[in-house]
């Protein structure tokens, strides 16, 4: 299947062909026949699957086919979002797949000023990108008015209610027409999810590229049971035996985000922090930096790093759990893209144990835990054996704590056994 194969014009054709896409993803070769023909779609997809081209390119093809004379340009799309990030990149996409099209777009989000976006939305725009709460401030300033939309958007909808956007949205989209066409994408469907997309679509195709709940098949899943205070310590080795270049931590709080960062910076390993308390300047620096490898180690919140457009990148580690386990999915989600492998590896102490077993639970199997040598913790009681026969080695069988004997046989964590003691042996990351 090719892209020709859709029927899109021929600006989009060449704005792909720029783009050196050969070849749709699965969620693109479902996705944009069902947009092309004006129907709803209710979409399981996670970052990284091609989603954002899966909508914007027919959302774009629609508003060219059916575009008017009117002088009055009004919004014609709007694409809601989570986070600023996500918003800012939707946007880019947009632009870059609509660069031969005489369409405007524009984004808005909060945390910078409202007034260059009130006189940008004055000039008019055709397709509007946007956070629920600035937007819900712009309509009721009157700065914004939805009343002429022909396409929604909702990408990432299960963060948007995490996050608390509920109320949010059912208030934007009383605003809209009844008649128009919804595209909901969603990582993992809940039954709040359900809930919504039965309020808000109209006989929806449901397109399910990614096996609901189910995390990317090429990503390598481990667990180091360790305990909470040795995590930094083996964090650093984990990067400097394996030699990781580009690793993206999840930390559970802000402050421990920013407190990790500084002191994996003091020992050497660059690093820098990304979360809500940081300006949107300060974000873009820190994702800047880490993108262009200026930076070995990003450390995000679940919420600042959701939709982050990060390629293929190689190592995720959990430095935390997450206290739900829908955003252990998310979170994996930004390893083994695009059919690469990668690797996400989660620290667990003894007290994130209940946490595992949830995320296990949701995955529908037990994750492989290892060892690095000089790391174990001396309870794991509570954590679940891996099954035999997986990488990872040692036999849970027989072993009522579910402790595993170190590994010693895998290269990864041999690095330090010859006289370092276990003991992490940073080396310079700048
Ligand atoms: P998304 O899931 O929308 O965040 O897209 C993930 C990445 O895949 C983005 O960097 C896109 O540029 C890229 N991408 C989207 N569609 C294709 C395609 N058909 N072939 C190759 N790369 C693609």
């Amino acid at each position: 299947m090719s892209f020709q194969d859709f029927g899109l014009m021929a600006e989009l054709l060449r704005a792909i062909e720029e783009q050196q896409y050969t070849t749709p993803t699965p969620i693109q070769a479902q996705a944009i026949p069902a947009i092309l023909a004006g129907g709803d779609i209710m979409a399981a997809a996670q970052t990284g699957t091609g989603k954002t081209a899966g909508f914007t390119l027919p959302l774009l093809q629609r508003l060219m086919v059916n575009r008017s004379d009117s002088s009055n340009r009004k919004v014609r799309a709007l694409i809601l979002a989570p986070t600023r990030e996500l918003a800012a990149q939707v946007e880019q996409s947009v632009v870059t797949y609509g660069r031969h099209l005489p369409l405007k777009s524009m984004t808005i989000f909060g945390g910078v000023g409202m007034q260059p976006q009130v006189n940008k939305l004055r000039r008019g725009v055709d397709i509007l990108v946007a956070t629920p709460g600035r937007l819900m401030d712009h309509m009721q300033r009157g700065t914004v008015k939805l009343d002429g939309v022909e396409i929604l958007v909702l990408d990432e909808a299960d963060r948007m209610l995490d996050m608390g956007f509920i109320h949010d949205i059912k208030r934007i989209i009383k605003t809209m027409p009844r008649a128009r066409q919804t595209l909901l994408f969603s990582a993992t469907f809940s039954k709040e999810i359900g809930i919504l997309a039965e309020e808000m679509l109209r006989s929806p195709t449901r397109i399910d590229v990614a096996p609901r709940n189910t995390a990317a098949e090429t990503v390598n899943q481990s667990v180091y049971p360790v305990h909470q205070n040795d995590k930094r310590a083996l964090l650093q080795h984990l990067v400097c035996t394996g030699k990781w270049e580009q690793v993206l931590v999840f930390a559970r709080t802000k402050h421990g985000a920013d407190r990790l960062a500084k002191q994996l910076d003091r020992e050497g390993l660059t690093a820098t922090a990304i979360h809500g308390n940081k300006s949107q300047g300060a974000r873009t620096k820190a994702l800047h930096e880490f993108k262009s490898n200026q930076v070995r180690i990003l450390v995000a919140t679940d919420i600042a790093a959701r939709g982050l457009d990060i390629d293929h990148l190689p190592h995720v580690v959990n430095f935390d759990l997450p206290s739900v386990a829908e955003d252990y999915v998310h979170r994996i989600g930004r390893t083994g893209r695009a059919g690469r492998g990668g690797e996400a590896i989660s620290l667990v102490s003894p007290e994130e144990s209940k946490n595992l077993r949830e995320i296990e639970k949701l995955l529908r199997k037990p994750i492989t835990q290892l060892q690095a040598e000089g790391f174990e913790p001396s309870i794991v009681a509570h954590i679940k054996p891996a099954p035999q026969g997986r990488p990872g080695g040692g036999k849970p069988r027989g072993n009522p704590h579910g402790k595993r004997p170190a590994n010693k046989s895998r290269g990864r964590n041999r690095a330090n056994a010859g006289g370092g003691g276990g003991k992490p042996q940073p080396r310079r990351g700048r």
